[in-house]
């Protein structure tokens, strides 16, 4: 049963509750994938922007999206992907940056050429191979306190 009070923060509100696959810390309305979400009568309209074009994440995000929709009981609805305007770490907010920190993945800054250390902050970093945990990250060393993290390249 589709409830007739449905509306747009109720669905944003659900969005909230779908982890994004790569770091399911963190929710795909603070991963900044959810631009927009629209009402047209009962059907449901998701506009996404994939954090990065390449990434393998992105049909994921239309199927994750799909099943919590329908999980919720709505059956009429489209989940659109836009590539522009182009996703960019500045939508991810200073709270998920601080999240993904304290999950030891540094989140890229705006010097993007200087990666932060999660473990002791440090810039002095080096890349220690491209392939990390998952497709969308790297693994990066620390030369400070010599911890290896992982760096999220698909931001
Ligand atoms: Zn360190």
């Amino acid at each position: 049963m589709v409830s007739t009070n449905l509306n747009e923060k109720e669905i944003w509100g659900w969005m909230t509750e779908v982890p994004d696959p790569e770091i399911p810390i963190i929710n795909l309305v603070e991963l900044g994938v959810i631009r927009a979400v629209n009402l047209k009568g009962n059907a449901v309209e998701i506009i996404i922007t994939p954090t990065y074009t390449g990434c393998p994440a992105k049909q994921l995000f239309v199927d994750l999206i799909s099943e919590k929709l329908v999980e919720k009981g709505i059956n009429d609805f489209e989940v659109i992907s836009r590539i522009h305007p182009v996703w960019t770490t500045d939508w991810l907010s200073e709270e998920t940056k601080a999240k993904l920190l304290k999950d030891g993945i540094s989140p890229p800054t705006v010097h993007n050429k200087k990666i932060i250390c999660p473990h002791c902050k440090s810039y002095n970093t080096v890349l220690a191979s491209q392939f990390g945990s998952t497709p969308c990250q790297s693994l990066y060393k620390c030369l400070e306190c010599l911890e290896p993290f992982n760096y999220f390249k698909c931001l």
